[in-house]
């Protein structure tokens, strides 16, 4: 037998991450304020010159993103009453988990101990269990008490990987004046050099440490005190590597980012961290090899992108022409839109086209796709580089395509300019109108939902208007459906302010969006989120939700709840746990006919470790649900899974970790008729006791029967000669 050795030098790795220095004070001024970093240390590794922030540049925001290498969507901790954590699992939840570590060996140290409090991910299967020791320092202000307590538990512990968040640049920054910003520079340059120090007298750490500097975001262009925009100060940051495997005294322009950090640093020290979005950053490494995968095939699951890059964000769209297929992949460096087609459904595959070209200087993240007969028409959010009066920063657009049959494409259509941050867009499609809901955070500390409306089949958009209320607020992951030409809409809101309190909620609203539509449908405690919203309608006019939920006291166990709405979104029953006993994220629902919604979503079992697709479905609008289904086989990652419907088949998409690396995997799945409608006793009685008022309605939901019960006893119900037997009691 043969095995390829890679030798892996690097150990240990440890971040400094200096909050809020704008390069223009550090590397743009070389030794003029940093004379250790610049002098000392930069010749020893490699420096950036073209690094950036593409997300929030708000501290908590892009921390949270540095370690998980995704771009979080979080609001600064004192605004909310309900603690800010990232979604994705952060590097070192990766480490304890896979490395097996004690917890004492990973360590998040935060001089930002309001803001940056609690870097420990939401991720099913991530999470508290593996969760790094996180040291918040005294006074959130004095870098000296942060080297104090990395030293210190450098000496003491020895972790292998260190996050340490030094505040005091910004904090001066924002409150100290000119002279108060520039003297805390000179003052974490030289700890940045005490800490290097240590690395190389220390045994433990010498010869065999990564050593990072880095920011989570600049300072305005405009202004030194304030940051939080998409200005080119606040997206451009500095980079310095140091470390085994690392070029020594090297420049590298090209444009790299924050989330390509932790992705290299997990190369470096051999991890496996597929959730990861960011690229390795090889041409600062020394002898890059890309790593052997192993390829599993399960005939009847295939993998639609086979790529050496990373493929994510699937999405599926069905017509009578075949299976049309978009997906998201960094072959080439930066992240493209690719699309391809099935015309016989399922059975061959079009090589897959770029229809969002990209390059160096511009991505597209986030495909959705839908159509209305002969039309095809596919969105996608994505960062582009803008010149600015002060100098390049990166702007998020939403565009828009269309076809006829998938093979040629109109040009890019302009839908809107987003602003700092993008996230995966809705889009529904009736005749000639189409609606695109997406994020817009073109105001600082404001991002909202909007509704980009076309009458034209999509050549032209209106600007956009917004959707819900004009109220200070994060919001994201919108669902659209449109029903007699009417857009409806869902999505996940915090609002923080004293009556809402910043928790993340489900909300709702229709056309006209932005009046007097928009309801919370959730109403969750401090310890409760609400993510990932699906919306359908079926055909008696009902809506019907489905999203994810965790409670915090049960770990990272995120469940997927329903709930349904009568009267056009005005009121919403209690929520139905689908997913219990297992844990669910990303759920999508379908209304097929014959009073049947499907409902899958990414699942993942915690005692196996694993992940599959699979869900549930219902034969009477949603009253009852079948125990779960399978439809892909266990791996150690499924995500995002999208699914459409036709002649008794499930077609379903998903981003799947087997290989690896993510890869677009599809799967054509039979279903069956195999579960028959119990009627549950245990549930008759709870809603007579709860009620006292016996109500009996028609699959569609129409009431149908109602009977004010006045003594206890014992009851019959008869349908359609069944007699299941009621007990009333007091
Ligand atoms: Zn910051
Ligand atoms: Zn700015």
């Amino acid at each position: 037998m043969k095995f390829l050795i890679i030798l892996f030098i690097a150990k240990n790795c440890i971040i400094l991450n200096i909050d809020g220095i704008r390069n223009d004070e550090c590397f743009e001024a070389q030794n003029l304020y940093t004379k250790f970093i610049w002098d000392s240390l930069r010749p020893k590794g490699v420096i950036y010159t073209n690094f950036f922030v593409t997300g929030i540049t708000y501290t908590t925001a892009s921390h949270s993103a540095i370690i998980s290498s995704s771009h979080e969507i979080l609001l600064l901790n004192i605004y909310t009453s309900q603690i800010q954590r990232g979604f994705y699992p952060t590097i070192g939840e990766y480490l304890i988990k896979y490395k097996n570590l004690p917890q004492n060996k990973v360590y998040y140290i935060s001089g930002k101990n309001t803001i940056w409090k609690y870097p420990t991910s939401l991720f099913p299967g991530f999470g508290d269990i593996y969760s790094p020791k996180i040291v918040l320092t005294n006074s959130g202000q004095n870098d000296i008490e942060v080297w104090d307590s990395l030293r210190t538990i450098m000496d003491r512990d020895h972790p292998v990987f260190v996050y340490a968040v030094f505040p005091e640049i910004d904090e001066m920054g924002h409150h100290g004046g000119w002279n108060g910003y520039i003297n805390a520079i000179k003052k974490a340059d030289s700890l940045c050099f005490e800490v290097y120090k240590k690395i190389k007298n220390d045994p433990f750490y010498k010869d065999s440490t990564i050593f990072i500097i880095t920011t989570d975001h600049g300072r305005h262009s405009y202004s030194y005190q304030g940051h939080g925009d998409f200005c080119h100060g606040c997206r451009h940051i500095p980079f310095l590597a140091i470390g085994p495997g690392i070029k020594v005294d090297t420049v590298i322009e090209l444009r790299r980012d924050y989330l390509d950090i932790a992705p290299t640093v997990s190369y470096l020290l051999n991890l496996p961290s597929p959730t990861f979005y960011g690229e390795i950053m090889s041409e600062m490494l020394i002898n890059f090899k890309f790593k052997e995968n192993m390829k599993i095939f399960y005939q009847d699951e295939m993998n639609l992108s086979n790529s050496i890059g990373k493929t994510i964000y699937p999405d599926i769209f069905i017509n009578e022409d075949g299976i049309h297929v978009v997906f998201s992949d960094n072959t080439r460096g930066f992240y493209e839109v690719y699309y391809t087609k099935s015309p016989d459904f399922g059975n061959t595959w079009t090589n897959p086209i770029i229809i969002f070209s990209g390059n160096l200087d511009k991505e597209y993240l986030y495909p959705s796709i839908s159509g209305y007969d002969s039309l095809i028409y596919v969105i996608a959010k994505g960062f582009k580089d803008t010149i600015t009066q002060y100098g390049k920063t990166y702007v998020w657009e939403l565009k828009g395509k269309k076809s006829k049959d998938g093979e040629n494409w109109s040009n890019e259509i302009n839908v809107f300019t987003s602003g700092e941050m993008g996230h995966r867009s809705a889009i529904s499609i009736k005749e000639n109108k189409i609606n695109c809901i997406s994020m817009d955070y073109y105001q600082q500390f404001h991002p909202r939902i909007v509704n980009s409306l076309s009458i034209d089949t999509g050549n032209t958009f209106l600007p956009p208007n917004l959707v819900g209320m004009d109220i200070y607020k994060y919001s994201y992951s919108p669902s659209v459906i449109n029903k007699n030409g009417i857009a409806y809409c869902v999505w996940q809101e915090m609002i923080a302010n004293n009556w809402e309190h910043g928790r993340w909620n489900i909300w709702f609203d229709k056309e006209p969006f932005g009046q007097n539509n928009y309801r919370k449908i959730t109403n969750n405690l401090d310890d409760e989120y609400s993510y990932f919203p699906f919306l359908e309608k079926d055909e008696y006019g009902n809506l019907h939700l489905v999203y994810s939920h965790l409670n915090t006291s049960q770990g990272n166990s995120w469940q997927i709840f329903y709930r349904k709405s009568y009267d056009d979104g005005n009121t919403w029953t209690e929520g139905i746990n689908l997913s219990y006993p297992f844990i669910g994220i990303y759920p999508s629902i379908k209304y097929i006919g014959n009073n049947t919604l499907i409902c899958i979503w990414a699942n993942y079992d915690f005692y196996q470790d694993k992940w599959c697709i699979g869900g549930v479905f219902s034969y009477d609008t949603g009253r009852t649900w079948s125990p779960f289904f399978q439809i892909s086989s266990w791996q150690d990652f499924s995500l995002f899974p999208r699914f459409s419907y036709k002649d008794n088949y499930i077609y379903a998409v998903w981003e799947d970790g087997r290989d690896g690396n993510f890869e677009i995997y599809f799967k054509k799945f039979y279903f069956t008729n195999v579960y028959e409608v119990s009627y549950n006793f245990k549930n008759i009685l709870k809603e007579s006791l709860k009620n006292k008022d016996f109500k009996i309605y028609d699959v569609s939901g129409r009431k149908i029967y109602s009977y004010k019960i006045k003594t206890s006893g014992k009851y019959f119900l008869e349908i359609k000669g069944k007699r299941i037997p009621i007990l009333i009691l007091k």
